[in-house]
């Protein structure tokens, strides 16, 4: 099997982290015969210093005739002065946009031996996996009426929440699905004691639901959700919840493993997906060789798993990632008393021993 991937590092760690992760997943294609076409674009402030704008016509192009989009991360101080329009940032939105990502799933999965990093006790949050799916270009982020108007007595800001039948539906098809591969419980969170949009949704995931009989459901307050996730976060398989809910949980239930450097993420809609870590590009320790490429990598196996159905070879990654972390081996931000630390490059090359060694 041949897989054609658009490879954008990006700028800061994102750099450091995307090598670490295509020598992994090379290692996979020879073990298990596939091989990965990696085809490099330029994105985020790497693509400003080159031609002007975060996201060129020529990535996009790349993006959108590929299989999938494996990538770094963008941003850093160096264009933090910029407007708006020609920021790093923007790419992001521009992908998601015009590659129609309308699903952001993110997994914060507890790897046992990082227990102690978490700043919940190690009792609560042992064993926890649970995966968010977040709409992602809906709700108040894009609803319109929009903007800062001028009245009499000063300003009014205004936001609109919107939600329509066929967008509720399609991020609630892609969380029954999820749950079907894993605990086969979803809880929608919605805000639907207070908020019309909400009732809607809580309206169409009832109807979706219908679909998936295999499938537990439940509805959940976001403010009650924001209080169970560290209360007993071991509750939750999948979370379904609106762009805005969506963005605050999803960095809620990530932190609750402890550290940002491990945490995938999957954007999907149409045809292409994008994987990246749920982290910046660290400007702070960009080019030193210490961040953590754990996040990249096992986005590299959630991208074997969920575009190429290769689900032998992400687990063979997440298998090798769970023993390196057992042998004791850490980089810098997951550094604890009795471990080694290694650099970037180091946890890379261990993780890829790992997996050509696994039989
Ligand atoms: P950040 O995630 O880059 O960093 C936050 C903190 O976490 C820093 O102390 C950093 O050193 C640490 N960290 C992050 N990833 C790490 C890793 N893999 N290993 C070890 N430590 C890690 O967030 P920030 O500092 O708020 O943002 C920095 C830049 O990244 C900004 O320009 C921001 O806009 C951009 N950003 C980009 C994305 C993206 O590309 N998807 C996401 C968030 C922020």
């Amino acid at each position: 099997m041949t897989k054609r991937i658009a490879v954008l590092a990006g700028d800061g760690i994102g750099r450091e982290i995307i090598p670490e992760a295509i020598k992994i997943l090379d290692a996979v294609g020879v073990r298990f015969g596939h091989s990965f076409e990696w085809h490099e674009g330029q994105v985020g402030g790497d693509a400003i210093d080159a031609t002007g704008f975060p996201l060129p016509q020529e990535t996009l192009d790349l993006a959108k005739s590929s299989e999938a989009v494996l990538l770094g991360a963008v941003g850093g101080p160096k264009w933090e002065g910029l407007d708006y329009e020609r920021r790093p940032e923007r790419a992001l939105l521009g992908l998601r946009e015009q590659l129609g990502l309308f699903a952001n799933l993110r997994p914060a999965k507890l790897y046992s031996a990082l227990a102690e990093a978490s700043s919940l006790k190690p009792e609560v949050i042992e064993g926890i996996d649970v995966l968010v799916v977040r709409e992602l270009t809906g709700g108040i982020y894009f609803g319109q009426p929009k903007g800062i108007e001028t009245t009499s007595t000063g300003h009014r800001g205004i936001n609109t929440e919107v939600y329509t039948t066929e967008e509720i539906a399609r991020i609630a098809h892609v969380a029954f699905k999820a749950a079907q591969k894993r605990n086969r419980l979803v809880t929608s969170v919605d805000k639907a004691n207070v908020l019309e949009s909400s009732e809607l949704w809580r309206r169409i995931v009832v109807e979706v639901h219908k679909d998936y009989p295999d499938v537990t459901l439940h509805h959940m307050y976001v403010d009650n959700c924001a209080m169970q996730l560290i209360r007993n976060p071991r509750q939750f398989d999948v979370i379904v919840t609106s762009n805005l809910f969506g963005d605050i949980l999803s960095d809620e239930a990530a932190m609750l493993t402890g550290s940002i450097g491990m945490l995938p993420s999957a954007s999907m809609g149409a045809d292409v997906a994008m994987y990246e870590p749920i982290h910046g590009s660290a400007p702070d320790i960009a080019g030193k060789n210490v961040a953590n490429p754990i996040g990249m990598i096992a986005s590299g196996a959630m991208m074997l798993a969920s575009s190429f159905n290769l689900s032998e070879e992400a687990e063979a990654i997440e298998q090798a990632i769970q023993t390196v972390l057992a042998q004791g081996y850490r980089t810098k931000d997951i550094e604890a008393p009795g471990t080694t630390l290694v650099g970037t490059k180091e946890m890379g090359t261990r993780i890829l021993k790992l997996v050509q060694d696994e039989t």
